[in-house]
């Protein structure tokens, strides 16, 4: 874990220590917090998964079983040669994911290996996976990575090649080999994820929901050989691949995937890639020369990485994504922000007030861990814009369940320029992004502040 400045405890505000890595305990009233993928969290965590009796589980998916008695024998030498405690899973269904699916449910290992007993996949290979698993959910075996090869008849090399780069592409997943099922896992990863496919299309959807929830995956050379299938298999197997393309693709784009806001910034829509890097400058821009920045709601967004900064947002998954940025991470609300008074000179809120309803306490948890004179940087849609308005209509008719169905609270830059005023703050400037998103630069007074501001629903355009 980053050591997290200005951290404090958020019921008391005590200072909090660290007892080894995986909680944190507050000196003023003993709670303890635990820290999850290396992010201390504040928010109360959903129940956790089975506690693991072995080191791994292999699942051989009884839907493939070629000659188990030609896999078995190497298979135990490579499993004893890494010397952990395993158990040894043949589940079955009507298809190649409820079998999956079966499986992750029965095993107990820490880890969990799926290969095919017939004869694609090399035990060998099982040490470079084994090796490959610190930091990630998931390692695939990977055929078209570099040192990884493919025996079989020229046209099949095509077309799974060929439905690789259509699956990788349009998914957006940098990965090679979606498709392989030599796969080890993290079980505690694959918990946090609920899975419905039914076919081979699991081997997709998996990887999918393990991006949508922040984690990361990497991929280790397989040297394949040809299995004995024939074509009418490899037909259904694309065909079964190609149907579910658009699920997949639906569910790759909403913005419950970890790095939505990332890929935002590079999407291929240019009013989306716009939008983004709008924000992005307005905001860097801003925020130039603090040094003790908060950014509140930080998501997956490029922000979080732009400079030095503590990230703090209520969704673990985008805060897994955004360990990549390098920067400390705080899983928590806005509501009760895990910090002391004037632990920053700059704080950063954008994109957040809309989405949590009109409560002063946003307001004075956003001032408080605020030094006296410190900016906050608030962004907001203006929904005094037509063209805001305009807009979210036309996102609400083309993404229903996206971000327009979330704002919940709608401000305008007449209201929320006169509660800011009345709660002391000086109004530097205001930004537009896209004429119609307003991006508030202003700082906290150093004076004491107002004793009676005015109510933050005053004037607020009903819904
Ligand atoms: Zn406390």
């Amino acid at each position: 874990m980053h050591a997290v400045p200005g951290l404090a405890c958020p019921g008391c505000r005590g200072d909090l220590r660290a007892d080894g890595e995986t909680t944190l305990t507050c000196d003023g009233c003993a709670t303890v917090y635990p820290i999850l993928d290396g992010i201390p969290s504040f928010v109360p965590a959903a129940a956790g998964g089975r506690p693991s009796r072995y080191g791994l589980t292999v699942l051989i998916p009884a839907v493939n079983q070629g000659d188990l008695d030609d896999l078995l024998p190497a298979l135990h030498r490579e499993l004893r040669s890494l010397e952990i405690s395993y158990e040894i899973l043949q589940p079955s269904g009507p298809g190649y994911g409820t079998a999956l699916r079966t499986g992750f449910d029965q095993a107990l290992g820490e880890y969990i290996l799926t290969l095919d007993a017939d004869g694609s996949h090399d035990p060998s290979v099982l040490r470079a996976i084994w090796a490959a698993r610190q930091g990630v959910a998931v390692v695939i075996a990977s055929r078209y990575v570099p040192g990884g090869r493919v025996e079989m008849p020229r046209a099949r090399t095509a077309l799974s090649r060929t439905l690789s780069f259509i699956l990788r592409r349009g998914l957006s997943l940098p990965y090679s080999d979606l498709s392989s099922g030599y796969r080890l896992y993290r079980r505690e990863a694959l918990e946090a994820v609920a899975l419905h496919a039914t076919g081979f299309d699991i081997l997709q959807e998996v990887l999918i929901r393990m991006v949508a929830a922040g984690y990361e995956i990497r991929e280790v050379p397989l040297q394949y050989r040809a299995r004995g299938t024939s074509r009418a298999w490899l037909a259904r197997f694309a065909v079964s691949h190609l149907q579910t393309f658009l699920t997949m693709w639906k569910l790759r784009n909403s913005i419950a995937s970890s790095d939505y806001d990332a890929r935002a910034y590079v999407s291929v829509v240019p009013l989306q890639r716009y939008w983004q890097r709008r924000r992005y400058q307005v905001i860097t821009t801003m925020a130039a020369g603090a040094h003790r920045v908060l950014d509140v709601g930080c998501g997956s967004s490029r922000i979080v990485g732009s400079t030095r900064m503590v990230g703090l947002d209520i969704v673990l998954a985008k805060l897994r994504y955004a360990r990549r940025y390098g920067n400390p991470l705080v899983h928590g609300s806005i509501f009760e922000l895990p910090f002391k008074d004037c632990a920053f000179d700059c704080v950063i809120c954008s994109e957040v007030i809309e989405h949590v309803p009109a409560d002063e306490r946003v307001f004075s948890e956003l001032e408080r861990v605020l030094e006296p004179g410190g900016r906050l940087i608030l962004g907001t849609p203006d929904y005094d814009r037509w063209r805001w308005r305009a807009l979210e209509w036309l996102y609400g008719r083309l993404a229903p369940g996206g971000y327009a169905d979330e704002h919940i609270t709608h401000y305008s830059r007449a209201n929320l320029a006169a509660y800011l005023k009345a709660r002391g703050f000086t109004i530097d400037r205001v930004d537009y992004v896209g004429g119609s998103e307003m991006i508030f630069g202003v700082r906290k007074s150093t004076g004491v502040p107002a004793a009676r501001p005015l109510p933050v629903a005053a004037g607020l355009r009903s819904r």
